[in-house]
C-alpha cells in the first residue's frame, strides 16, 4: 500500500497508527504527492488543515479538520493521528480495542501521572480521552495500577535488579522472535557462553560492592535458561552467589522455561542456590497446537514439570500462555487456561502472539491472520481474576493480534517484582549475556541503556572490549546522586 506524508514529518507516528488497523502491511512511503493507483493512505498538512485520503479496496474517503494555529507541534501529530485514527475506524470498520494508544506501557501512563499528584481516577480518564481506549482495556490497565501503586512505594534509591540471559532453547519455535539459539545449532558454543557469563557476573558484583548498591532482584531469563546442562546452571548460579549478597534480596526468578528442559537434577540446583520463583511456560495444553508452533514436548510433560517442580517444594511457580497460536481455538484455549488454574500456580501470565518479522511464521507469508486471540484473552481476564489472580503488570508489542496485550496475573502476594520494575522503568537494571540490556536510570529519572552483543559468538569473541563498557556505567552512576 501506498503511504503519502505530504508537508509533515510524523511518519514513525502515523505509520504506528495505521498499524493498529494494518498490523502486518509493508508501506511504500512517499513524500511527494503522485497520482497512484492501488490502495493508498495520503496524509497532508497544508498551512490550515490536515487532510486524511484513503483508497481501500476501490473506496475513496476524504476527511478534513483545522490545523491549530499555535504551532506546537505535539498538538499537531496528535491531531493529526486522531484525524487519521478516526478515518481509518471508519474505512475499515475496526475499533482498537487500546484506541489509538500505541505505547507499550498504558499502565506506565497511569502510575507516573500518580505520582505526580493525579488520582488513579483522573488519570485514567485523561488516558480515555486523549487514546480513546476502551472502557474494558481502561478497567484492565486501573485494576493493574492499583496492584503496582503499592509495590513501587519506598524503592530503595540504591537497589539495583540484575537480569542474566541464557539465549539458547532445545528447538526454535515457529513464533519465537527472541535472539534465542537452538542447542543443535549453537550447543559448541555454550561452554565459553557459560564462562563468560560468569566473568560478567563478577564484574556487576564488583559494581555493586564498590558503588555501595543493593541487590533487590535476580532474573535468569532466556531464550530458556534449562536448555543448558545442570552443571553449567550451578556454574551460573554458584558465580551469582559468590560474587553478590542474595540474603537480602526480594525476588530471585528462574525461568525454567520449556518443559523438555526441567529435570529434577536442574530443579535441585535452582533450589539449591536459592531462587525461589521460577516459571513453567507449556504456553498451551494442546499438543496438537505444541507441534504446530514447533514444541517438541507435550502438554503432558508440561504438567508433569509442574507437579514436579511443586512436589520438590517450590511454592511461587508462574506458568506462560499465549492467545492466538496457530490452530488454537477459543474452546481449546478454555480448556488449557481452565487446566492450568487447576494445577493452582501463584501466578499466570497470558501473552497474545506477536508477528515480529523474524518469526517463522511471518516468514510463511501470514500476513493478517484471522485469529481468536480476543476471545481468549477476554475469557483470561474475566476467568482469572475470578479464581483470585489479579492482573499486576501489563505491556503491549508491536504487531500483535488485534492490537492486544500481555498480562501477568498473580495471587496477592506473589506478583513479580521484576516484571513490574522492567515495566515500570523506576530502578536500575544490570544486564548480563548477550542480548541483555543495562538500564540506567538516575535519580531525576534519565534513562541511560547500554547494551551487550546480541549473539553469542559476538559476546563471546568481542567480550574484552565489552567489558571495557562497563566502566561506563561505573562512571555514569558515580556521577549521579543515589542517595548513598
Ligand atoms: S522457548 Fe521461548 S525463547 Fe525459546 S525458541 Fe521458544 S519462544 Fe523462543
Amino acid at each position: 500500500m501506498t503511504f503519502f506524508l505530504i508537508g509533515h514529518d510524523f511518519k514513525y507516528e502515523t505509520e504506528a497508527t495505521v498499524k493498529l488497523f494494518f498490523p502486518a502491511m509493508r508501506f511504500a512511503f512517499c513524500t511527494e504527492d503522485a497520482p497512484c493507483a492501488g490502495d493508498f493512505i495520503r496524509t497532508v498538512f497544508t498551512e490550515d488543515r490536515i487532510l486524511v485520503e484513503t483508497s481501500l479496496s476501490g473506496v475513496f474517503r476524504r476527511q478534513e479538520v483545522p490545523l491549530s494555529p499555535d504551532g506546537d507541534k505535539h498538538a499537531a501529530e496528535h491531531a493529526l493521528c486522531r484525524t487519521l485514527y478516526a478515518h481509518l475506524m471508519e474505512a475499515t470498520g475496526v475499533t482498537p480495542p487500546w484506541g489509538m494508544l500505541t505505547g507499550i506501557r498504558p499502565v506506565r501512563m497511569l502510575t507516573a501521572a500518580v505520582e505526580q499528584g493525579s488520582t488513579l481516577e483522573q488519570a485514567a480518564a485523561h488516558m480515555q480521552q486523549t487514546y480513546l481506549v476502551s472502557e474494558k482495556k481502561l478497567a484492565l490497565a486501573k485494576a493493574t495500577a492499583r496492584v503496582q501503586l503499592p509495590l513501587l512505594q519506598g524503592l530503595a534509591p540504591d537497589a539495583i535488579s540484575l537480569y542474566i540471559s541464557i539465549p539458547f532453547c532445545p528447538s526454535r519455535c515457529s513464533y519465537c522472535s527472541f535472539v534465542s539459539h537452538s542447542i543443535a545449532e549453537a550447543g559448541e558454543l555454550i561452554p565459553a557462553y557459560v564462562d563468560c557469563l560468569c566473568r560478567e557476573i563478577r564484574i556487576y558484583g564488583d559494581l555493586i560492592r564498590t558503588l555501595h548498591l543493593k541487590l533487590d532482584t535476580v532474573y535468569i531469563g532466556g531464550g530458556t535458561p534449562t536448555a543448558i546442562s545442570a552443571q553449567q546452571l550451578a556454574q551460573i548460579m554458584d558465580t551469582l552467589q559468590s560474587s553478590m549478597h542474595l540474603d537480602g534480596i526480594r525476588e530471585y526468578t528462574v525461568e525454567a522455561g520449556r518443559a523438555d528442559t526441567i529435570t529434577r537434577e536442574k530443579l535441585e540446583v535452582i533450589r539449591r542456590y536459592g531462587a525461589d520463583r521460577i516459571s513453567i511456560n507449556p504456553q498451551t495444553l494442546n499438543d496438537a497446537v505444541l507441534r504446530a508452533i514447533g514444541r517438541k514436548h507435550t502438554a503432558q510433560q508440561a504438567v508433569d514439570a509442574f507437579l514436579l517442580a511443586r512436589s520438590m517444594g517450590f511454592d511461587n511457580i508462574n506458568m506462560d500462555l499465549i492467545a492466538g497460536l496457530p490452530q488454537d481455538t477459543p474452546d481449546s484455549f478454555r480448556n488449557t487456561l481452565d487446566r492450568v488454574i487447576a494445577l493452582e500456580p501463584e501466578s499466570v501470565t497470558v501473552h497474545t502472539l506477536t508477528l515480529k518479522r523474524a518469526a517463522d511464521l511471518y516468514a510463511q507469508g501470514e500476513r493478517q491472520i484471522a485469529n481468536p486471540a480476543a476471545a481468549m484473552v477476554d475469557y483470561s481476564s474475566s476467568r482469572l481474576p475470578v479464581q483470585g489472580y489479579q492482573p499486576y503488570y501489563l505491556y503491549r508489542q508491536k504487531n500483535t493480534l488485534e492490537n492486544l496485550e500481555n498480562v501477568g496475573y498473580a495471587k496477592p502476594g506473589y506478583e513479580s517484582l521484576y516484571n513490574i520494575l522492567i515495566m515500570d522503568e523506576t530502578q536500575t537494571i544490570f544486564g548480563a549475556g548477550c542480548g541483555a540490556s543495562t538500564k540506567l536510570v538516575c535519580p531525576e529519572g534519565k534513562i541511560t541503556r547500554i547494551r551487550n552483543y546480541k549473539f553469542p559468538y559476538e559476546y563471546i569473541g568481542q567480550f574484552d572490549a565489552l567489558m571495557e563498557k562497563k566502566e561506563q556505567i561505573r562512571r555514569i552512576m558515580e556521577g549521579a546522586d543515589y542517595g548513598v
